[in-house]
């Protein structure tokens, strides 16, 4: 750090960006009280969204999963994957408890950037062409003849279950804004568009990505609780006794269990913000929400920041890139002019803030091309160290914040049950590309985990890479809720 401090003040451009970069880093500071009032408040936001539907920024939506998988599922099962990235249709023969996954087959593709802005017709005729043709390929095992496909459907938005088959698009999130399927039952959508193809399949499980995940992951693993998605998106989701939801009423006996989608991506308390967080969030397209389209207007006035665009994938460059563009343009980073491509949104991706803070070379030459390459800069020592630094303060603040989140579930589910978490081995089930990718947001987001939770019992508390799991998390939650299988 001293060294750094040095080299900055002996240098000229620089003299005029130290300041600026001090103010950001106290903005972005999350010492442990910043931490432990975001576990809190995560905890209590969780209580009160399970008291009563409204009741908290947190929707804590019911995912109707109740029978998680066991092992000793059975059967030919499909699965399609909607991120906010990619596309996936999968094939995933089941063998039960001694032979588990037998088979897997999969595709992917990126999802169309015109796809995003479509109908919601466009968009789920897509789905279906891609999921026909991948059915048609055949492959090494087949469904017997006569016998309908089944499905489990990952949708990576919020949506309000009706039932484990049924549920209704709330908003669509990340950088989708497709027109008309905002309050419409997102399975009817795509069972019209297989009607429309002559698809003879059904969706026998609809579930967020992190309820998929936790499925997945729970298959091969009894201990675990809960499951991230640290992606384009986020998202958390955990195990919930359901005579500890208030909202679903009726008498349970503590042994029923169900999974609690949080959709934390609208958390917003207490989250240290910059000046660059607002501006992005004035000009995103769904100011002052995780993420909003063109159906809620009445959103538009000022509201704190939210925890999606704070430690997502889908932000982090882009306020990063505000952050360079006004070190720019008043403290002369990358010298006399502003470089032109650095001022157009989104330029610059989380993908090239990891790929800069890879760099190990002395000159930072990696740094030096990635800036070059995505924005046009011409830079120096100097200013590769500084962007750097502002990488650094956004990711850290991003994986910490992510961090203290996570302790916030683990919190509520510890005082819930006094010791079912705290006292014995928990897995915290994590998947998305940001995650999986970026080595130093994993590395902030552990740090926190460990400051926030005494050392005993963070021993028990495992947060470990489920990769792909929500592709075969939706396949076997269509096992558990097969109409032709028995799978239970
Ligand atoms: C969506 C969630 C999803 C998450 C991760 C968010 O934008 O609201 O439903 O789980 O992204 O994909
Ligand atoms: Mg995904």
């Amino acid at each position: 750090v001293t060294r750094f401090k040095m080299a900055v003040r002996s240098s000229s451009i620089s003299v005029a960006v130290a300041p600026m970069l001090t103010k950001l880093q106290q903005d972005c500071a999350t010492p442990l009280p910043v931490l432990r009032s975001v576990a809190d408040s995560m905890s209590a936001d969780m209580r009160a969204g399970l008291a009563v539907d409204g009741g908290s920024d947190l929707k804590m939506i019911l995912s109707y999963v109740d029978s998680l998988p066991t092992g000793d599922e059975k059967g030919l099962f499909y699965a399609l994957d909607l991120g906010g990235t990619n596309f996936r249709v999968l094939k995933v023969q089941l063998g039960g408890k001694d032979e588990r996954v037998i088979s897997t087959e999969s595709e992917q593709l990126s999802i169309p950037q015109e796809l995003m802005s479509a109908t919601s017709e466009e968009l789920f005729d897509f789905i279906a062409s891609v999921l026909e043709n991948f059915a048609q390929k055949g492959g090494n095992f087949n469904l017997p003849p006569g016998r309908k496909g089944e499905i489990g459907f990952t949708f990576s938005f919020p949506v309000k279950q009706t039932s484990i088959d049924s549920g209704i698009l709330i908003k669509w999130t990340k950088g989708f804004a497709v027109s008309g399927t905002a309050g419409k039952d997102v399975v009817a959508c795509l069972n019209e568009a297989m009607d429309r193809k002559g698809i003879d399949m059904r969706v026998s499980a609809l579930v967020n990505d992190a309820v998929a995940t936790l499925a997945g992951a729970r298959y091969w693993d009894d201990d675990v609780m809960v499951a991230v998605i640290l992606g384009t998106g986020t998202n958390a989701c955990y195990v919930e006794r359901m005579d500890a939801i208030p909202k679903l009423q009726g008498d349970f006996s503590p042994s029923r269990r169900t999974i609690v989608n949080l959709e934390w991506g609208a958390f917003r308390k207490g989250l240290p913000l910059t000046v660059f967080d607002r501006d992005m969030d004035a000009a995103s397209i769904n100011p002052g929400e995780q993420a909003n389209s063109k159906f809620n207007l009445s959103m538009l006035t000022p509201i704190s920041l939210i925890f999606e665009k704070t430690i997502s994938g889908m932000y982090l460059g882009e306020i990063a890139r505000r952050a360079l563009m006004y070190m720019a343009e008043e403290g002369s980073l990358f010298g006399k002019s502003v470089p032109e491509k650095l001022s157009l949104p989104f330029v610059l991706r989380t993908p090239d803030l990891s790929a800069m803070q890879q760099d190990t070379t002395d000159d930072l030459q990696t740094v030096g091309s990635v800036l070059y390459d995505v924005a046009g800069v011409e830079s120096d020592l100097n200013s590769r160290k500084i962007v750097l630094e502002v990488c650094n303060t956004f990711v850290k603040r991003a994986g910490r914040l992510a961090g203290a989140g996570i302790v916030g579930i683990l919190q509520k589910i510890e005082e819930d049950t006094k010791g079912a978490i705290f006292g014995k081995r928990t897995v915290v089930a994590m998947d998305g590309g940001l995650y999986e990718r970026y080595s130093q947001y994993r590395r902030y987001l552990k740090e926190a985990v460990a400051e926030l939770i005494v050392p005993e019992t963070s021993r028990n508390i495992v947060i470990e890479h489920s990769k792909d799991g929500s592709g075969i998390g939706a396949a076997l939650l269509a096992a558990t809720n097969s109409k032709y299988e028995r799978n239970l």
